[in-house]
């Protein structure tokens, strides 16, 4: 049997992880399950799954794990130290789907024990991709992709030489405004922006689709996932969200990996990985589809890209500033602070302010260093929000 665990487990990505878990019996054993505030979900799923450990990130919500634990034989546990933990116990495979930068350190810990990463938190590329890269090695671990764009350069990218790799391009929905008047942006309530016109995901993740940063995060794990050298990302709005991305190869070919858009799939791949196996998607009619549209995205709307672009010039722990400024900004989005158009403003001012005090040596990074980056960028981002509001 397989161990496994999973981090975030009661997220859109960890439930869909669960969901392909307990349709698989007797093919894995769940060492560790982890949540944030929803602790009945945590743990009736530990339960379910007869994990050996449950933890959540809040130390004031262990109790209430407990009483909901009691009698089952599920360790309980809680707060940063037992996340880390609780992904350093052995496993052959740990899904890190924890949103935003609290996410790196207990993925670096499951690389540390040589576990197989399958990485749907962006956020650790973003902040430390050099860093996530070195640890795998380090302790012959590995690191798959799941966010649908990369897994899909991943599978378009088996048996090649990426030396015949000329481009890769991540499609794009557009996310919920990509047809709003461009003088309406400004008013976006956040339930305007949570709502997406594909996919099903969580908040944070819904709302950075619409401002595209999260389309910008995702053009930096390119980088730094495969290496690639930023004026070869490129990034196609593709409103239907069936082709998920494309690798150019040196001869002119395109090869494109389509499917629906369901998370479950690219989860699965990392799950089965090397194998395929039978996953419980959608098949599509081609057909029925009719045709697929694409179109370049315009930057006047999404700032974000361009800031992307600055961050992989900048390098080294820029990005951590990056991810961190842009984490809250969106809180302050959602608590009504900053207007949807201000995010990118208050990002920007922040990059400005702290960007030439961070290193750059990719090399030097370790995980105080890009703590350190993100705090500072978070401490700017309040400031930049105060300042606004005065
Ligand atoms: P959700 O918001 O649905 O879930 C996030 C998970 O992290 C929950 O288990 C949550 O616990 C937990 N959590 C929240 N804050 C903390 C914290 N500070 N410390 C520890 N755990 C915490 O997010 P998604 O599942 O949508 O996204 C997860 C990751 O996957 C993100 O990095 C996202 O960018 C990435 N991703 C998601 C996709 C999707 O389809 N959803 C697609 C591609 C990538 P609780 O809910 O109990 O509070
Ligand atoms: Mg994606």
């Amino acid at each position: 049997m397989r161990r496994i665990s999973v981090l975030g487990a009661t997220g859109s990505i960890g439930q869909n992880t669960l969901d392909l878990v307990a349709r698989a019996p007797g093919e894995f054993d769940v060492v560790a399950l982890t949540g944030g505030r929803n602790v009945a979900r945590l743990a009736e799923d530990a339960r379910r799954l007869g994990a050996e450990i449950a933890v959540t990130a809040h130390e004031d919500l262990l109790e209430d794990l407990r009483a909901a634990l009691a009698g089952s034989g599920v360790e309980a546990a809680a707060g940063q130290g037992a996340l880390v933990e609780a992904a350093s116990r052995p496993a052959d495979w740990v899904m890190s789907a924890i949103v935003g930068a609290a996410g790196l350190a207990p993925g670096l810990a499951a690389l540390g024990q040589g576990a197989t990463l399958a990485l749907a938190n962006k956020e650790s590329m973003v902040c430390a991709g050099p860093l996530v890269m070195a640890t795998a090695q380090r302790h012959g671990a590995r690191v798959l992709p799941v966010d649908s764009e990369h897994s899909a350069v991943f599978q378009a990218l088996v048996g090649e030489d990426m030396a015949a790799v000329e481009r890769v391009i991540i499609t794009a929905s557009g996310g919920a405004f990509r047809d709003w008047p461009l003088e309406r942006l400004a008013h976006a309530t956040p339930a305007e922006a949570a709502t997406h016109p594909n996919w099903d995901m969580g908040q944070r993740i819904t709302i950075d689709s619409a401002s595209m940063f999260n389309k910008a995060l995702e053009v930096i794990e390119t980088k730094e996932f495969f290496g690639m050298p930023p004026e070869r990302i490129e990034v196609v709005i593709h409103p239907e969200s069936l082709i998920h991305a494309l690798v150019g190869f040196a001869d002119g070919a395109l090869m494109a990996h389509v499917g629906p858009p369901d998370m479950r799939h690219a989860i699965g791949y990392a799950l089965n990985w090397p194998e395929r196996r039978a996953l419980p998607v959608a098949r599509l009619d081609l057909a029925a589809i009719g045709q697929m549209t694409f179109r370049a995205p315009d930057l006047a709307r999404y700032p974000a890209l361009r800031l992307a672009r600055d961050v992989m010039a900048a390098g080294g722990l820029s990005g951590a500033a990056f991810n961190a400024a842009k984490e809250c900004a969106l809180d302050g989005f959602l608590a009504g602070r900053i207007g949807f158009t201000g995010m990118a403003g208050v990002v920007e001012e922040v990059l400005d302010r702290v960007c030439a005090r961070l290193g750059h040596n990719d090399a030097a990074m370790d995980l105080d260093k890009v703590l350190a980056a993100d705090h500072l960028a978070r401490h700017e981002a309040e400031r930049v929000m105060t300042e606004r509001a005065a």
